[in-house]
């Protein structure tokens, strides 16, 4: 007997064992999927290895897994002609855990009883998870340096583990494992035969069962086997695999392309913006295969940076294998690559729009912000965005309408679509902008997200028709209505301005009368020329200082409140102070008060004025 030396297992690790080997996992068959998606890391690292260095060990042995089984003693083997491990690799990774998330993630699966065992292994634990199933485990491994010693790791799931020398003759490692008297199942070839097919049917290497001589794996990742041929329950469980996402996907696209560039994909749309804290990826981007080989996990060139929410895998065989980073950088394909994927989201999407407006809307809810940043950020594909995105009205403004829904309820003589910017779809609707299209009953889009006013920096047309803001629309004069109020003398209107710009001063650049309002005491509007209020209001949102640029107080002369602003002596404090407010309440309305707390004072002074009449 070869002398074994004894290690205790790191806390983390005790702990997590412990929770393995006492939660009853429903799902316990998980551990080959574990196995044999590690044998196939190690076949992959060998064969990567192979490109540069061709002093390996058994050059010529075949890459592939073997599983045979005792049934008699309860055992299993699981074998593969992989990478291997040295003594100290094996100390190192199978007595150690890499992701210190692991624990709490287990932990928190076990007080919210979620089956935490199909996710293990994305945690870089899937190892252990064979102690749902065992009573002892011993792995035997050489590496693949020609002068490495085979050594042999044993552990029965308790704070300990023995290390010690070993006979292997050939590369690759080898995992033994005796079953718990309640998992004997395993220890059944047709058993394990169904686990593969169910969870490892895509391993890229051949996995042989007993003395057969066929593999019993598909071997073609799930990306590159055809559409029909895949089921729903696979796509979600290789979602999960790649991201941990709780919730199914929305909406999964899986295409393949021949020209201009040769390239699989299989994209999915989650369901929710925000990821969840357990998620597996921890950055935007898509995973990139070249020849079923992962060259980046974190791509961010194969879709513009809107679609960062996109997740998933794309393979193509033009990539060349074996180079840097950079190289693909340059090589010219990645925009060609690009243009392809990015058409295929946008055409999914809008397909999704046209046959299921319930699931577009959830997409919308979630996603909407970032296709109006698109249109803002990507020209090229801002037609196609244009009929992606959703507004609510001033006429509809519970449902979601397109442009195009926009302006086929039009009226007749419409030139153009209105939309109004706020700050919330409430106070929006009570803006004094919207009091003449409510008269007239023209419909108005309302932008009331932060993301509206970079969206409008690329939006300035929908097919023929220009976009305006009600706040500086041109419009026809009103006809005269019948019973409408009595508007205040000219003479009397004028001095009242006089004392609105006495107040005001350098605040505006002008006060006037306006026919547009009937509802609403006052309005702001810009001067001819001034510039772009959604530009100051995007310098807001980013938390720029931003002055408000001057505008102009436009007022009702029909309206009540100055008919008896004008029966208060000229220069009261009571005048002045409504004034005031009028001038603030318009900027509130407006979304641009700069400190709109800052009223209260004055509300109060106003309200003790009132009261002691
Ligand atoms: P992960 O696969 O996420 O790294 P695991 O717990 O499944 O986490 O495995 C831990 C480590 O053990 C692997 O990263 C690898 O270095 C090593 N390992 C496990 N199985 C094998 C194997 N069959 N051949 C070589 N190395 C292995
Ligand atoms: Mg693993």
């Amino acid at each position: 007997m070869p002398k074994a030396k004894t290690y205790t297992f790191k806390a983390e690790t005790k702990q997590l064992l412990n929770i393995l080997i006492h939660s009853l996992y429903k799902d316990r068959e998980v551990f080959l999927r574990e196995l044999l998606s590690n044998a196939s890391d190690a076949l992959n690292r060998l064969r990567f290895e192979k490109l540069t260095n061709p002093d390996v060990l058994d050059p010529e042995t075949e890459l592939s897994i073997r599983i045979s089984v005792d049934k008699d003693n309860r055992t299993i083997t699981v074998s593969d002609t992989g990478i291997g491990m040295t003594r100290e690799e094996i100390v190192d990774h199978l007595g150690t855990i890499a992701q210190s998330g692991a624990r709490r993630f287990l932990e928190a699966a076990r007080e919210q009883s979620l089956d935490a065992s199909g996710m293990i292994g994305q945690f870089g634990v899937g190892f252990y998870s064979v102690f749902m199933v065992a009573e002892w485990v011993r792995v035997t491994s050489r590496s693949f340096r020609p002068d490495a010693e085979a050594v042999s790791w044993y552990a029965t799931g308790d704070d300990s583990y023995q290390i010690s020398a070993a006979e292997k003759t050939g590369r690759g490692t080898e995992i033994q494992i005796k079953l718990k008297e309640d998992t004997a199942e395993f220890a059944e070839e047709y058993r394990l035969k169904n686990i593969i097919h169910k969870h490892s049917d895509y391993i890229g290497f051949p996995i042989y069962v007993g003395a057969e001589e066929k593999p019993v794996n598909k071997q073609t990742s799930i990306w590159r086997t055809s559409k029909q041929e895949v089921t729903d329950e696979q796509y979600k469980e290789f979602y999960r695999q790649t991201t941990l996402d709780f919730e199914d996907a929305l909406l999964h696209i899986h295409f393949v392309t021949d020209a201009p560039v040769q390239l699989y994909a299989l994209l999915y749309l989650p369901s929710k913006a925000e990821r969840g804290i357990f998620a597996l990826r921890k950055d935007d981007g898509l995973k990139l295969y070249s020849r079923n080989i992962l060259i980046d996990e974190y791509n961010k060139d194969l879709l513009p940076e809107y679609m960062r929410f996109v997740q998933g895998v794309v393979d193509s065989e033009d990539l060349p294998l074996n180079v840097s980073r950079e190289t693909v950088q340059s090589s010219g394909l990645m925009p060609k690559l690009k243009k392809v994927l990015t058409n295929q989201v946008l055409k999914e999407l809008e397909n999704l729009a046209k046959n299921d407006a319930e699931k577009y809307q959830v997409f919308w809810k979630e996603f909407g912000g970032y296709i109006k940043q698109g249109v803002s950020s990507s020209p090229a594909d801002a037609d196609k965005l244009n009929g992606l995105l959703r507004f609510k009205t001033n006429l509809n403004p519970e449902a979601w309408s397109s442009l195009e829904d926009y302006t086929g309820r039009m009226k007749p003589d419409q030139k153009v679509v209105y939309y109004i910017v706020g700050d919330d779809p409430k106070s929006v609707l009570r803006s004094p902008h919207l009091d003449h299209f409510h008269g007239q009953g023209v419909e108005v889009l309302l932008l009331t997200e932060p993301m509206d006013s970079f969206m409008l920096m690329g939006l300035h047309k929908y097919k023929d028709f220009e976009l305006q803001n009600v706040a500086q629309a041109q419009l026809p004069e009103p006809e005269k209505k019948e019973n409408e109020p009595e508007k205040i003398a000219e003479a009397d209107f004028t001095s009242l301005v006089e004392r609105f710009k006495q107040v005001l001063g350098e605040r505006v650049v002008d006060v006037r009368a306006s026919n547009r309002l009937s509802q609403s005491v006052a309005r702001l509007v810009d001067e001819a020329g001034a510039p772009n209020p959604e530009l100051q209001r995007v310098y807001r949102y980013l938390g720029k200082d931003f002055e408000v640029s001057k505008k102009i107080l436009e007022l009702n002369p029909s309206h009540n409140i100055l008919k008896n602003l004008l029966k208060l002596d000229s220069g009261a404090e009571l005048q002045t102070l409504v004034i005031e407010q009028i001038y603030d309440s318009a900027l509130l309305v407006e979304g641009l008060h700069p400190d709109p707390s800052s009223i209260a004072p004055r509300v109060q002074q106003i309200i003790e004025a009132a009261l002691s009449k």
